[in-house]
């Protein structure tokens, strides 16, 4: 079967070609999904090419996301394709954060060591080598965060003209450096976000540009990647939960279609169990869980959070991240500002350190251990989203007692660590360092 472009609702599931350039049901107004059929290899052929293509050096093969291509074929070809030797992130073991989280055992899966700091690039890769193979000369998203960082440094590489679109007054200037660094043409726009992205549709019809944010089917698949690189270094065996922050829940919905294409494929026996963590000031996905009729997602209006990459109010993938939480038997928990900062604290002394977004796991699954429902002995895998210097302020103020909750709560430094000022005074300082 050729790959297609479906329509994610049940009552619809409308086809379109794959190079159709839409975002959503032209139909339904429904989220859009790639469809295709199985890959020609069994499983244990696809595992062992996987593990083969480690060691060469073609660079479609040392791609942590093309090297699983057999999983993306919405391309008809591969020769276009740009990498900057996405996912290839590695497990980390964490002692400390696993005591912390109420585990015998914990596992990192750190996408902050991607090329421009998160897993965005995952996606974005996809992403672009859409827009190229539809021959767009230009590519769009509305972001002050990680994807504008990524789209930027993808689309440049590609050698296509990356524009990002910001609100007027709202930059999280760390990730729009990037994306300023990496060629990216930046237009403020004095209105909200909702009224900056009809915009942007408008003009990516007018003036042909490709959008490439949150809804884009394309960035799911490459996502889909990150899970299949864990099982690739787990050797197959599969954990009881993956954990993981959710935003607009693009990552929830990936992970959940990976899992389950795997599954169908006989890749893995049984599906792990996702704990998708929100932020209560941005957990509207949270609220839907927990509400009698879930056939509608009541938007945060004025989201709020310091942890940034998951201040959303209104997700655009919950449809797809509903199904995918319901068929893995998941939960979705919410954490405190106070609690992600100290669990970012906590993964930072274990050496490895994270964005506040990617902290949101281990707030999570504190929690959920403490309420039975993950288990002390269960196999965990709680995935970091985001690197440690995407967000140094937030650092500096936790670790100086300056940090300060979007509501003026000041939080905690339970592990603070702030610096000295000392005399140049050797005795003082020996004295100092040996108590
Ligand atoms: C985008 C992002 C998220 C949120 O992911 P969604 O797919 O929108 O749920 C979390 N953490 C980081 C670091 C991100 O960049
Ligand atoms: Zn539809």
């Amino acid at each position: 079967m050729p790959a297609e472009l479906a329509c994610f609702e049940e009552r619809c599931r409308a086809r379109y070609p794959i190079t159709e350039v839409i975002y959503n049901c032209p139909r339904c107004g429904g989220l859009l999904e790639a469809v295709y059929g199985k890959p020609a290899q069994p499983a244990e052929e696809l595992k062992t090419l996987w593990r083969a293509r480690r060691g060469s050096n073609a660079p479609l093969d040392q791609s942590g996301v093309w090297r699983y291509r057999e999983f993306l074929p919405f391309l008809s070809e591969y020769q276009g394709v740009v990498t900057l030797r996405e996912g290839n992130t590695p497990l980390l073991e964490a002692r400390q954060a696993a005591r912390y989280g109420g585990l015998e055992r914990l596992v990192f899966k750190h996408q902050g060591f991607n090329p421009t700091g998160s897993f965005k690039d995952n996606g974005m890769t996809c992403g672009v080598a859409q827009a190229l193979r539809l021959g767009m000369t230009r590519v769009a998203c509305v972001s002050t965060g990680n994807t504008s960082a990524s789209m930027a440094a993808y689309s440049s590489a590609a050698g296509l003209q990356p524009v990002v679109f910001i609100p007027h007054g709202n930059i999280a200037y760390g990730k729009l450096a990037q994306a300023l660094e990496y060629g990216a043409r930046t237009l403020q726009v004095e209105a909200n976000f909702d009224q900056i992205l009809a915009l942007v549709r408008q003009l990516a019809e007018r003036i042909g540009i490709y959008l490439l944010n949150s809804m884009n089917p394309f960035r799911i698949e490459g996502q889909k990647t990150i899970m299949l690189e864990m099982m690739d270094q787990r050797d197959w065996r599969v954990p009881d939960w993956v954990v993981l922050p959710g935003g607009n829940l693009g990552n929830t919905s990936a992970f959940g279609k990976a899992l389950r294409e795997m599954r169908d494929l006989g890749l893995i026996g049984r599906l792990p169990r996702l704990a998708v963590i929100q932020a209560e000031g941005a957990a509207p996905f949270y609220d839907l869980l927990r509400a009698p009729d879930r056939s509608r997602l009541i938007a945060v209006e004025h989201p709020q959070t310091l942890a940034t990459a998951i201040r959303i109010g209104d997700p655009v993938s919950w449809p797809k991240a509903l199904y995918e939480v319901t068929c893995s038997g998941g939960v979705v928990e919410k954490v405190t500002e106070q609690e992600i900062a100290d669990a970012k604290a906590i993964i930072g002394r274990c050496g490895i350190g994270c964005e506040p977004a990617s902290a949101a796991t281990l707030a999570g699954i504190r929690k959920l251990t403490a309420a039975g429902t993950i288990a002390r002995d269960a196999d965990v895998v709680a995935v970091l989203t985001g690197n440690v210097l995407k967000d140094p302020d937030y650092i500096y103020r936790y670790h100086t007692g300056a940090l300060e909750a979007p509501d003026g709560t000041r939080i905690m430094p339970n592990f603070g660590n702030s610096p000295k000022v000392v005399p140049n005074d050797a005795d003082l300082i020996a004295g100092l360092l040996s108590q």
